[in-house]
């Protein structure tokens, strides 16, 4: 298998897509060079050899990959599905070039706008904010764990058609002297027509939990571009393994819940509608696949997991971190104290 790598043409150094630049950047050296033009110029010679093993650690057969390192021949273990990687000797970043060219070659990505230290200035004024946190998950060693991660996912374009029958009411009520009157009016209400949408996503990673990344939307799809092996540079890379066919329902059911709600709102300045007969069903669907940005910290702490994730590009953030007893106590016992020291010099002076 080819490998793609960064080497730098003035010093031979690493490079790296920079996202305050959106360039690829050499660290040592600070050449620059445009993303386009170098991987079209640049191809790597370097190949690698897949060699299939099983993890013995975790007792699933999740197949590993070997690759030996173009630059320094040590040996680069990823996972069936990770494509882009750091080498853990020479620091050379690779991409394992079959994973993102054929079938699996990307439509479009959307480059990391924020960089690692973005990323770890967000984690530490969150991990600030919450004084309870246990200390290990300030220190250093424990920070540097913050990885950028191009995520797979389907974008899904579809034209739901919309049939729906109401029923529906309107009431009146007034009065005379002798009499208390309603009047009831029924009405049968339909509705018909389609609505379309455009690039509905779906991650399409199996280790990716599905409501982290719903909780890091939205990206802005206005700053998609072509795919470019360049952006991954640096970046670790998952290709997708979960297939569109799988992921479509997901898509779908999300469009057609929306549909629905979008036509049934329209039936409106009646006091009561009830469907009667409502169908959704797709026209037409098409499907693209892209990479999108995100910073990821996975951490497992006295047995539970816990996780700290970054938008890429915007920097929106979710966290979800354990709360530590000890530290509260060292928080709030001082503040309990000198509360009640206050309340007791009170009693004193008014007594
Ligand atoms: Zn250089
Ligand atoms: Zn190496």
């Amino acid at each position: 298998m080819a490998l793609q790598e960064y080497e730098c043409p003035a010093c031979g150094g690493a490079m790296e897509f920079n996202p305050k630049t959106q360039k690829l950047k050499c660290p040592y050296c600070d050449s620059e060079f445009d993303v386009k033009d170098y991987v079209a110029n640049h191809n790597s010679s370097s190949t690698g050899t897949p060699t299939e093993s099983t993890s013995s650690e975790t007792g699933e057969s999740e197949p590993l990959f070997i690759y030996s390192c173009g630059s320094c021949g040590g040996e680069i273990i990823t996972t069936e599905s990770l494509g882009s990687t750091k080498c853990p000797f020479c620091s050379n970043n690779i991409v394992v070039k079959e994973k993102f060219t054929g079938e699996f070659k990307p439509d479009y990505i959307i480059p990391f706008a924020k960089t690692k230290e973005d990323a770890v200035s967000t984690y530490k004024s969150y991990v600030a904010e919450r004084k309870l946190v246990p200390p290990v998950f300030a220190e250093k060693n424990h920070i540097d764990e913050i990885r950028g991660i191009y995520v797979p996912f389907w974008l899904y374009d579809a034209t739901e058609h919309f049939s729906g029958e109401y029923k529906a009411t309107k009431h009146r009520s007034w009065s005379d002297s002798r009499y208390y009157y309603t009047e009831t009016k029924y009405y049968s209400v339909l509705r018909e027509g389609t609505e379309s949408f455009k690039q509905v996503p779906v991650d399409a990673s199996k280790e990716m939990p599905d409501d982290l990344m719903d909780s890091l939307e939205p990206f802005d799809r206005s700053k998609m571009l072509s795919f470019n092996m360049g952006y991954l540079a640096g970046f670790l890379a998952n290709k997708y393994n979960v297939s569109s066919e799988e992921s479509i329902s997901r898509a779908l059911s999300r469009m057609e819940h929306t549909t629905t709600i979008d036509f049934q709102q329209t039936v409106s300045g009646y006091d009561s509608v009830t469907p009667v007969n409502v169908t959704c069903s797709t026209v037409n669907s098409s499907h693209k696949y892209a990479l999108y940005p995100v910073y990821i910290l996975n951490t497992s702490w006295n047995g539970q997991n816990y996780l700290f994730a970054m938008n890429g590009q915007t920097g929106k953030f979710v966290g979800k971190l354990p709360f530590s007893f000890t530290q509260a106590l060292k928080y709030y016992i001082p503040f309990a104290l000198g509360f009640t020291a206050l309340a007791y010099i009170a009693m004193f002076f008014f007594m």
